[in-house]
């Protein structure tokens, strides 16, 4: 029988609700309680000051779909977008919290009890990592599960020790993965190859159990605390028979609209631009309605960034016209009944991408035009010049990564410290221009502003000094 992504969503905050959880509703996108973090990436990120003990709320347990993004600072899936089966820009990161309420052995049990008696997944199919000192967690896999030895992996490496920071609390994780069959190319986690998709991480259970000062354990945890994050697109897939998350009705959904707005083959030669294209629609319509709007800089950069990326891939889909703000109502159609906000924010999110789409088209055409020009010398596995990189940048408004992407499909890389000095240079000429006008400390002040908030719009042609990086 077929389970809705809808339906596996409300079925995993019912199931920890009927155990005593608080159903939480996601936070936006942009961080309330964190400065330092681009955009919510995890399922705990809402409730962070309550594991510090920093908050307190009416209640020890709760449980979530939080919307999170992986686009920008230290968690950046972009790239994975189009190449696994597994990652996505924005997904919903399923989640059940216990702040000094339960600990390891129920939170395994609950894990197990979900997954193998109400989902009814078949347990021969699951493996579960532990932190290689873990021995409880090892034993609780033994005695809940049953699962043979050889199924509990004890992995040394930082992928299974959570920290929060430098100070606060840590411990070891276990995870949870899914063995989608030997047909897929892949190993075991731990194994040489477990990047490949064979064995599909499902869901990590984080166990706080120290305090850390400076990055040393200092004591062990009075209230110890449980996170844990499912991405809800991989166990879809999962629960959906099928091995990849772009295969799943959600995206099945999305990747209809491009399909037939363009008269695109969804699974022919243009699979990998369908999919980016449902992945960025995701990213971007929910951080429009979150207040982020495409920008020059900081988040906002981030955003124009994917938006131009699903722009590329809507022009080689052959649309002569901006296509994205026209997959906006399959979008809402999906998600907004989850997601309200989808449905308050749709005129913006349309007007915004069809804004965007149709001022990048004004120097697309002729970027790319360049980039066939550059490309067409070099021989497989060439490098693209860091000025001819940046050249796109800054008169065609190419953000960076979009040559890479667009380079990568034909096997090509791009000189990116050529594109760094290129950039740099272009900000020292433009400061020593500047230099002749006299005052120079309320100058220099200028620059540094104008470098952290960039100019306020793209205007096609080189701005002064250049777009600032992102966080
Ligand atoms: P992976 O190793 O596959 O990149 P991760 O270890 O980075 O995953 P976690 O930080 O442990 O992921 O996040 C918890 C869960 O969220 C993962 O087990 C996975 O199910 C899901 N998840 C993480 N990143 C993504 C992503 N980019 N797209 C979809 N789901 C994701
Ligand atoms: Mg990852
Ligand atoms: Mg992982
Ligand atoms: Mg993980």
């Amino acid at each position: 029988s077929f389970t809705s992504t809808n339906d596996i969503r409300r079925g995993f905050l019912d199931y920890f609700g009927r155990h005593g959880h608080q159903i939480v509703p996601s936070a936006p996108l942009v961080p309330q309680n964190d400065p330092t973090l681009m955009f919510v990436n995890a399922g705990m990120v809402p409730f962070k000051n309550v594991f510090t003990g920093l908050e307190t709320r009416s209640y020890d347990k709760a449980t979530s779909s939080q919307k999170s993004v992986r686009a920008g600072g230290k968690h950046n899936d972009l790239d994975n977008v189009g190449y696994t089966a597994r990652h996505h820009t924005f997904f919903e990161m399923l989640g059940n919290f216990s702040f000094g309420d339960y600990f390891k052995e129920q939170a395994i049990t609950h894990a197990w009890t979900l997954l193998t008696k109400e989902w009814g997944i078949p347990a021969d199919r699951l493996t579960a990592t532990v932190y290689h000192t873990d021995d409880e967690a090892f034993d609780l896999w033994r005695k809940i599960a049953g699962l043979p030895e050889e199924r509990i992996i004890r992995i040394p490496t930082k992928d299974n020790f959570w920290v929060m920071g430098e100070n606060g609390p840590c411990g070891p994780c276990s995870e949870i993965f899914y063995d989608h069959g030997d047909h897929i190319p892949g190993g075991p986690p731990g194994s040489p190859d477990e990047d490949g998709d064979r064995f599909v991480e499902i869901w990590n259970l984080v166990f706080m159990q120290y305090e850390q000062e400076a990055n040393e354990i200092v004591a062990e945890l009075p209230k110890k605390s449980i996170d844990t994050g499912m991405g809800l697109e991989r166990i879809a897939a999962v629960m959906q028979g099928v091995h990849d998350n772009y295969d799943t009705d959600t995206f099945k959904a999305l990747i209809a609209a491009s399909s037939a707005l363009t008269h695109s083959d969804p699974a022919g030669d243009m699979k990998a631009s369908h999919r980016v294209i449902a992945d960025h629609l995701r990213s971007s319509g929910f951080l429009v309605a979150d207040g982020v709007l495409p920008a020059n800089e900081g988040r906002g950069y981030v955003l124009r960034r994917i938006m131009r990326r699903a722009m590329r891939h809507a022009h080689l889909l052959g649309a002569k016209e901006p296509l994205m703000h026209r997959l906006v109502p399959a979008l809402v159609a999906e998600m907004g009944a989850a997601y309200p906000e989808l449905i308050r924010a749709q005129p913006l999110i349309e007007a915004t991408l069809q804004q965007e789409e149709t001022r990048f088209r004004q120097t697309l055409d002729r970027g790319l035009k360049l980039l066939d020009e550059a490309t067409a010398g070099l021989a497989p596995g060439g490098t693209l010049s860091g000025e001819t990189a940046f050249r796109l940048y800054d008169t065609y408004g190419f953000p960076y990564d979009l040559t890479e992407d667009a380079l990568r499909a034909q096997g090509l890389a791009v000189d990116r410290a050529g594109f760094d000095a290129a950039m740099a240079e272009q900000k020292r000429a433009a400061r020593a221009a500047w230099k002749g006008s006299g005052a120079k400390a309320s100058d220099d002040i200028w620059f540094d502003i104008a470098e952290q908030h960039g100019s306020t719009e793209f205007t096609g042609y080189a701005n002064d000094v250049g777009e600032a990086e992102v966080l």
